[in-house]
């Protein structure tokens, strides 16, 4: 069958090898991985390479994929604070869901009764990055109340980090989680299971040992999909960051100069372009564009092509040092970032394929 393009290959063995790898990594120190499945909207086979692996429990931050995960036999977590609106579909579609705000975990208890579940909550702390989460000092009085609501089990706390104000975890950080759920202990007499200590940014304190043992939970995306943590960008060892390439067909390939002829005004998304003059070039131009990717989280494999630049639907490459002879009609191959990933995954105009490989096929990463 011939391909279509644009599309995103996703090897699935290499996310199954990469899953079981952060997994034994973190079970080492008892924390327990959640996988989480937004970056790839919840596509079904990338979710079940995860289990594969090993995950037990996937996290998405929309219903509508967690829903998509009804079949799968694995627990659910609602990564995104829950939508009052939404309460109904909370508690039907995932076990556990990540929360801030006690009017919406009244309307979730309300729910819950009303469809006979019980439901398990992680409240979100902030510890400083601004994003999701109760202040520290507030925590204990939400707890007050919400151990009194009805078909509610709140079993652990959490915090979210890196995010939007790019706090970095630490031991610090991470032990104000630990003290306050030593304060629950002793306040309430509630021994709370789960310490949520953050997303992929947390790895780094795996790899070096200095997570507090406390913490037993971490949600991995990027980690997995990308074999690195994202504190710092450290790879994570034994781990594959080309599970997901995109390929793109060209469709024109000419030499031509490196600065526009004319006037220089507004390009297609109101920036004004500079150049740098190059002299003549070979320019190929490849299907795919803004629309579909996010052009500064593209990295040809070729290292030898560079990216010129890029408007809503064509890709403009220089491949005058690539040692291949180009055609039109040839395909483009390129590793892709976090947020390029999830524009490609999200976008209609890509399509998606999946491959799985024999393990012994798997080659050094
Ligand atoms: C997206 C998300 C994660 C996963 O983040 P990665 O950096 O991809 O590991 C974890 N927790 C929450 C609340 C999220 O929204």
């Amino acid at each position: 069958m011939r391909k279509q393009y644009p599309c995103v290959e996703v090897n699935l063995s290499k996310i199954t090898h990469n899953a079981r790898q952060i997994l034994s990594m973190c079970k080492n120190r008892n924390i327990n991985v959640i996988g989480v499945t937004k970056v790839f909207c919840a596509q079904i086979p990338i979710v079940e390479a995860l289990l594969k692996g090993g995950i037990n429990c996937v996290g998405d931050s929309r219903i509508q994929n967690l829903k998509r995960m009804k079949k799968l036999d694995c627990h659910k977590m609602l990564l995104r604070i829950s939508m009052e609106s939404e309460a109904e579909k909370v508690v039907k579609y995932s076990d556990v869901s990540l929360n801030s705000e006690l009017e919406t975990i009244k309307v979730l208890s309300k729910k819950a009764k009303q469809f006979k579940l019980q439901h398990n909550i992680i409240l979100m702390v902030d510890i400083g990055d601004l994003r999701e989460g109760v202040l520290i000092e507030d925590a204990l009085d939400i707890v007050k109340e919400i151990i009194k609501l009805d078909n509610i089990n709140l079993i652990g706390i959490g915090t979210n980090v890196t995010c939007y104000g790019g706090v970095i975890p630490d031991k610090n950080n991470l032990n104000k989680l630990v003290s306050l759920r030593n304060d629950i202990k002793n306040i309430y007499n509630l021994n709370l299971p789960i310490i949520s200590g953050g997303n992929s940014s947390s790895l780094y304190l795996v790899m070096n040992n200095t997570i507090p043992k406390e913490v037993n939970q971490l949600r991995i995306g990027e980690g997995i999909v990308l074999g690195r943590e994202t504190s710092f960008g450290y790879a994570i060892p034994n781990c594959y960051d080309d599970a997901f390439v995109l390929k793109g067909e060209i469709v024109e390939i000419k030499d031509k100069p490196t600065v526009p002829t004319g006037k220089i005004g507004m390009d297609a998304f109101g920036n004004t372009p500079r150049f740098q003059d190059k002299g003549i070039r070979k320019r190929a131009i490849v299907a795919v564009g803004r629309q579909d990717i996010k052009v500064d989280g593209l990295f040809p494999l070729d290292k030898n092509i560079s990216i010129f630049g890029a408007s809503s639907d064509h890709l403009i490459l220089d491949v005058t040092d690539s040692i291949n002879i180009l055609k039109v009609g040839d395909i483009i191959e390129f590793k892709m970032d976090y947020g390029c990933i999830l524009a490609a995954m999200t976008s209609n105009y890509v399509k998606k394929y999946y491959e799985r490989q024999p393990e012994y096929a798997l080659v050094n990463c």
